[in-house]
């Protein structure tokens, strides 16, 4: 379904978008870089309002967020689009494809998640949510109005203006945002972006939602220790109590650079800590990715695989008092 442009300004008989960073200039029938906003009969349009390609239940763990209601579930829901371009998306065939969907009504999407087991809300998810912005704002504003204790979570790259991020951050309660390297090389070679607009979101989100961070470490690409160390300091300068995420890369779509080094990943973990009170690791078999006090090194929450024990009721450790960055 269509739905009319928030966010742009008239350039000369086209439009430019002004949704995300890339600011676009548009003409009648052609598409901006997410290939989902166009002008259609002269009137600024996003073309998948409401266009689901993929809709699930995923523990939360998975998102990641590691310390936002952990141990539950979460209904997620995607459509198509993108306004970045990485070499090694997982997910390609849904942000830089357009396949088939299935429309699903805002009031339809309202019914569907109570009645999901051990549900604590939805998460905008899969593509690009910013670059479903029209339907996620309308969306997260009437679940909210609904029932405010339902969680709006958006899983995102960052790459959003800040007017229609701080219209959407009202109702939004996590977010985790990539931070994908701490160069504009590889914003730019692997992922057709800037990196100062991420890391502007970033600011902007702290205290406004709780936020986590997830870093792919590429082999060979941002996977040095110089690199953990420069985005593991950038996040402290904001919040020393957001939770960092390192993923493992693998092969895939157009990246052919070998798996990443175990080693590396747990070196980079180790040097990023050394700034950040909760430093976990994505895609790697056996680490300890539990969570621990870090005053009295207490165990507060216990992770296998997507397996989660709690330990903690409120967010204060239950031994020492030492307040935690967690929401149970
Ligand atoms: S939202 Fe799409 S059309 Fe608008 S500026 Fe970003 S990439 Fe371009």
């Amino acid at each position: 379904m269509n739905a009319k442009i928030p966010f742009y300004e008239e350039y000369k008989d086209k439009i430019r978008c002004r949704v995300c960073p890339h600011n676009c200039i548009i003409d009648e029938d052609k598409f901006g870089i997410c290939r989902v906003r166009t002008i259609k009969d002269s009137v600024p349009t996003a073309i998948n309002y409401g266009e689901v390609t993929s809709i699930g239940i995923d523990p939360i763990e998975k998102k990641p967020l590691y310390h936002f209601r952990p141990s539950k579930n979460i209904l997620s829901i995607g459509s198509f689009g993108c306004n970045m371009t990485c070499s090694f998306c997982q997910n390609h065939e849904i942000s830089q494809g357009k396949p088939q969907t299935q429309y699903i009504s805002i009031e339809k999407l309202i019914e569907i998640i109570p009645s999901v087991e051990n549900n604590v809300g939805v998460a905008f998810t899969y593509n690009e949510p910013f670059m479903w912005y029209e339907y996620m704002y309308d969306s997260a504003k009437k679940i909210k109005e609904n029932n405010p204790d339902t969680s709006v979570v958006v899983v995102t790259n960052g790459y959003i203006n800040e007017e229609p991020l701080k219209k959407l951050l009202p109702y939004v309660d996590a977010m985790n945002i990539d931070l994908k390297g701490y160069t504009n090389r590889y914003y730019s070679n692997i992922c057709g972006a800037k990196l100062e607009p991420v890391l502007e979101t970033i600011k902007r989100c702290n205290n406004q939602c709780h936020i986590e961070i997830t870093t792919l470490l590429v082999s060979e690409e941002n996977d040095s220790l110089e690199e953990a160390r420069q985005i593991a300091e950038f996040i402290a300068s904001v919040n020393e109590n957001i939770p960092l995420h390192l993923s493992r890369y693998f092969p895939r779509y157009k990246m052919e650079n070998a798996a990443t080094n175990v080693e590396k990943i747990t070196n980079a973990q180790n040097e990023a800590k050394k700034y950040l009170k909760h430093v976990y690791v994505g895609n790697v078999q056996g680490v300890d990715n539990n969570t621990y006090c870090d005053n009295c090194n207490k165990l507060l929450i216990k992770r296998t695989g997507y397996s989660t024990e709690v330990f903690i009721s409120g967010n204060k450790c239950e031994k020492c008092g030492e307040e935690i960055n967690i929401i149970v």
